[in-house]
């Protein structure tokens, strides 16, 4: 459970690619949101959608996808 499956185009293989992203530690996040009685979640919440932004995806055929032209 440790990376994001997503959905990239890829330059190299001409296409779409199923690249993964790593992903941010699921336990910890478990454990905060039950130390916090549940107000981590919202902080989890803003953190997986930081690490979607922010995480070099892998293709799975040709390793890393550089998105110079991504925003
Ligand atoms: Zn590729």
């Amino acid at each position: 459970m440790a990376q994001i499956g997503v959905s990239r185009f890829c330059e190299r293989c001409g296409g779409e690619a199923s690249a993964v992203a790593e992903k941010s530690n699921f336990l910890l996040h478990v454990i905060l949101t039950g130390l916090t009685l549940g107000a981590w979640v919202f902080v989890w919440m803003a953190l997986i959608g930081l690490d979607a932004a922010l995480a070099v995806p892998r293709c799975t055929q040709c390793g890393p996808i550089s998105n110079k032209s991504a925003a």
